[in-house]
This record gives structure tokens, C-alpha cells and sequence, in this order.
């Protein structure tokens, strides 16, 4: 496993490996690597000849008041999962490296990002598909893999692909859950001891809504409504959104049919949850 810090070295690199006929498969994350990233690197590793693996914290898509300075890092750990994991390539630029001079372009998403995070992140998702154009350019993946637990991140990037016409597909990998039910997040570890007990009913009213929709509750607004009820009940968060769409248009819906997202976001004292599930109705 090679570690590669100047965007031109990796792109030279890749350019080479792809010249002697390798496939690349690419998991761009911000570092922290838990087993969410772990399954994404798995699926990558299975699928292409050469894995890279992107840690960059992206200054562009963090807020003037989110956790930017304080977001966890820990290189050697993320060193020795990646190394286990099978991976070619770490990518592992500085902020100068990404972000030098005053830029003269930046990415701006026009679809799919009025709401859920979108809304309560102005500006998050400019920073994301910015920095996957360049990553994009630099890696040149073949496919790329990203979990569903930051549901409207693939959507948005399902439109960076196709309006860009980057030549990749983008592979969804399911979340990956805690034992209890908690999406795992590098977030994770800013939660109290007991926020921690609380946070797997996300998970539980996400179940709860899922079960009552089969049972044929087909109004969104109730289902929120139960969800709402759910997690005021049984955690200290606050609730930040609880939002039904069409997936992956985000389109609001009257009645719950096709395939739809429901996705909530908690706010503890220190961390910002998230979660969703898809479920596709006839
Ligand atoms: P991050 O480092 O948080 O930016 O995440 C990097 C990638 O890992 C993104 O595509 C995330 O959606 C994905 N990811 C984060 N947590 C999970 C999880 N619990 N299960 C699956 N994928 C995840």
C-alpha cells in the first residue's frame, strides 16, 4: 500500500496502472474509518484490480459553526484498516493541495438539495460535489462507492456523474449498523454516554414507520407524525427533520408509493445524527 500526498503524483499513477489495463475502484471518506468504510473498501477491493482509498477533510463542505477544526483524525489507525482492507492507494492531500489560490471554479447543485440536509447545510453539497470533481479527475475511477446512510450525498452525486458525464458508476452500499441498530458514524464518538443509549431509537422509529407503512398507513405526514412522537419520547435530541420523499428525486409525495426515503436527523449535545431507510412501494 502506497500513501500519495500531491494530486499530480496520484494522477500520474493511476494514469499508468490504467494504461496497463487495471480497473480502479475508489472510496473517497473524511478519515476515521469505521466499518462502514470498511465495507465500502470490501465491496471495492472484490470488484476492481486497484483500490484507492481518499482521506480528506473537506474544509468546503463543513458550515461556519459545524466541526470542521474539531473533526476526528487518526491516520495511523486509518492506515493499518486500510492496509487490512486490501487497499493499492491512500490519497491523502492537504487542505493547500485541493484548495490553492483563490479558486476560479466552484460546483454548484441545483437539484436535489432544497431539502433534508441540504436545507439545514446551506452550501454542504457545493463543498461535496466540488471536491468530487477534482477527486474524480485525480483517481479516474471506474466505479465509485459511497453508503446510503448519507442517502441525498448519492442522489446529488448521481447528478454530478450524469450532468458531467464523468465516465463512473456509482455504487451504493447499504449502511452499516451498530449491533443496536445506530448507523455507524465517525460522529459516533462525540456522543454521551447516555445520548449513546438513546441514539439507536433513530433506528428504532425508522423500523417503527417502515412496519406501520406495511401495515397500510400510506399518508407521509402521519408516519412523520409517528416518528416525530417516537424519538420526542425516548431521546434528549432535538429533532432536526423528519422528511418522506420519492427516491432518489426527493420529490415530496401525497401518498407513499414507488420507491421513497424516509430520512430524520437528531441533534445531541455534540454531534448531529443521521439516518434513513429506502423502501420501494407498489
Ligand atoms: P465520511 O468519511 O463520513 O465522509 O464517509 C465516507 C463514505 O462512507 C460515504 O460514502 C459514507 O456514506 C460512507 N459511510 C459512512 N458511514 C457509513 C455506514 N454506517 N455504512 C455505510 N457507509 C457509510
Amino acid at each position: 500500500m502506497k500513501i500519495i500526498t500531491v494530486a499530480r503524483d496520484m494522477q500520474r499513477t493511476i494514469r499508468a496502472e490504467k494504461r496497463a489495463g487495471k480497473s480502479v475502484g475508489f472510496v473517497p471518506t473524511m478519515g476515521y474509518l469505521h466499518e462502514g468504510h470498511r465495507r465500502l473498501l470490501t465491496n471495492a477491493r472484490r470488484e476492481n484490480d486497484l483500490v484507492v482509498l481518499s482521506i480528506f477533510v473537506n474544509p468546503t463542505q463543513f458550515g461556519p459553526n459545524e466541526d470542521f477544526e474539531t473533526y476526528p483524525r487518526d491516520m495511523n489507525r486509518d492506515e493499518k484498516i486500510a492496509e487490512e482492507a486490501g487497499v493499492d492507494f491512500i490519497f491523502f492531500p492537504a487542505v493547500q493541495e485541493m484548495y490553492h489560490d483563490e479558486p476560479s471554479v466552484n460546483v454548484t447543485v441545483q437539484n436535489r438539495t432544497a431539502v433534508l440536509c441540504g436545507r439545514k447545510r446551506p452550501g454542504h453539497f457545493d463543498g461535496v460535489a466540488t471536491v468530487l470533481t477534482k477527486l474524480f479527475h485525480i483517481i479516474q475511477p471506474d466505479k465509485a462507492y459511497f453508503g446510503m446512510k448519507d442517502a441525498q450525498q448519492i442522489a446529488v452525486i448521481d447528478g454530478l456523474i450524469k450532468d458531467f458525464h464523468f465516465d463512473i458508476e456509482l455504487v451504493p452500499v447499504p449502511t452499516v449498523r451498530e449491533e443496536d441498530g445506530l448507523a455507524k458514524s465517525s460522529r459516533n464518538v462525540y456522543l454521551h454516554q447516555e445520548e449513546r443509549r438513546e441514539a439507536k431509537e433513530l433506528y428504532q422509529s425508522l423500523q417503527l414507520a417502515k412496519r406501520a407503512i406495511e401495515d397500510g398507513v400510506a399518508s407521509p405526514a402521519r408516519i412523520a407524525g409517528m416518528i416525530r412522537e417516537h424519538l420526542e419520547a425516548s431521546t434528549s435530541g432535538e429533532v432536526d427533520y423528519i422528511e418522506i420523499y420519492s427516491y432518489p428525486d426527493l420529490e415530496p409525495l401525497e401518498k407513499l408509493k414507488g420507491k421513497i426515503i424516509i430520512a430524520l436527523a437528531v441533534k445531541f449535545k455534540q454531534a448531529r445524527l443521521i439516518d434513513n431507510i429506502t423502501m420501494a412501494l407498489s
